[in-house]
């Protein structure tokens, strides 16, 4: 059993639990002053400004916010008290676009998706439009988190979901720091679940990867060198197999921000992505390919814009008036969160991007 270690900001009334507080912080300080230059002012250096959607090829769907757990870092400020749930009527018409779309990727995240209580059958339906890659972002402990759950491997493996989960590292001590106390033990649990019916094995084709994200204020270091050091770590102490890590970079926003803050590392960390930024990263930032959908229908150019209440700029806002080719070559929305997705190798939902 996981123990809840600390509260969303919507639940203890922050004033950060307001988009526009964000992004009030991220555009005043070292930014207004001039002591950094803002994102659109350095992808401009290199005349990437301003930032355009190209074909999409992910289409992501965030179905609630409501999680089982309510981890230190988490984008979306997730936890058990909040209610916002997709309901069966917003996922009809997100099939109606998976039906047609010209996306190869389709990525179910929350909060827990599994937690929405139209999930399997929104999962059932999705599955049948034969897209090539059906990812289910799960945070592991759900599975173990009540009997209903349990049978969730099996369910995944039913419709050939691609499985992503969360494991900021292979030690209990930092995985719980972040998450929570008992995540790491029920994770190792529900990990060895996956594995038993094979996800994860090495030649199987039910795919089974792990995200890693910094427990502080540093960046991640090389992807590859750390998916090595997971995969013997797991392997060695748990039996544990899994296909890939993907290192992902703590966006300035939400929990995180707020973690910034409290800490005085805001500041410091701002520096820190400003001096990694990699103007080859910029190219191919996920909101170039990706669209993000949120809870009640709302379009996205990426998750984090998604929970700093950005729209997407286009005539087109919400999934029933999807139109892909309207959408195709929208001016990106972006400011100084998104020197998180340009820092070093880059960072997207899949790792890596330079
Ligand atoms: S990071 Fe994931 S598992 Fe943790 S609270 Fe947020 S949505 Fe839930
Ligand atoms: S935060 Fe979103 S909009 Fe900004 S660069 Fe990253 S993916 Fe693009």
């Amino acid at each position: 059993m996981t123990k809840v270690k600390t509260q969303s900001l919507h639940k203890r009334e922050s004033a950060l639990a307001n988009s526009k507080r964000q992004l009030e912080i991220l555009s005043n300080g070292i930014f207004k002053n001039g002591d950094l230059p803002t994102f659109a002012s350095k992808i401009g250096e290199t005349n990437q400004f301003p930032l355009k959607a190209k074909k999409l090829e992910i289409l992501q769907i965030n179905v609630g916010y409501m999680c089982n757990q309510v981890c230190e870092h988490c984008h979306v400020d997730a936890g058990p008290d909040r209610k916002e749930i997709m309901t069966k009527a917003t996922m009809q018409q997100c099939l109606d676009v998976i039906k047609n779309t010209g996306a190869h990727t389709l990525d179910l995240t929350g909060g827990a998706p599994e937690m929405n209580p139209n999930f399997r059958w929104f999962v059932e339906e999705a599955s049948k439009a034969g897209i090539k890659d059906f990812i289910v972002r799960s945070n592991l402990t759900i599975i173990k988190a009540n009997k209903k759950y349990y049978d969730l491997p099996e369910f995944f493996k039913k419709h050939n979901v691609h499985v992503v989960s969360s494991m900021p590292h292979w030690t209990r001590g930092k995985t719980d720091k972040q998450r929570g106390d008992g995540v790491f033990d029920a994770s190792i649990e529900a990990l060895k679940m996956l594995n038993t019916i094979g996800y994860g094995m090495p030649e199987s084709s039910l795919r089974l990867d792990l995200v890693y994200n910094p427990s502080g204020a540093f960046l991640p270091g090389d992807q590859m060198a750390m998916e090595k050091d997971f995969k013997k770590a797991l392997l060695e102490d748990f039996g544990i197999q899994f296909h890939n890590l993907f290192a992902i970079t703590n966006l300035p926003i939400s929990r995180f921000l707020d973690y910034l803050i409290a800490s005085e590392n805001y500041e410091d960390y701002m520096y820190q992505l400003v001096e990694a930024y990699n103007p080859s990263a910029v190219k191919n930032v996920m909101c170039t390919n990706t669209l993000s959908v949120s809870w009640d229908g709302y379009l996205y150019d990426c998750d984090f814009n998604q929970m700093l209440e950005l729209p997407v700029n286009s005539k087109v806002k919400h999934i029933s008036d999807y139109n892909e080719d309207l959408l195709e070559g929208r001016t990106i929305v972006i400011s100084q969160h998104c020197y998180g997705c340009t820092a070093g190798a880059g960072s997207s939902c899949q790792g890596s991007v330079a």
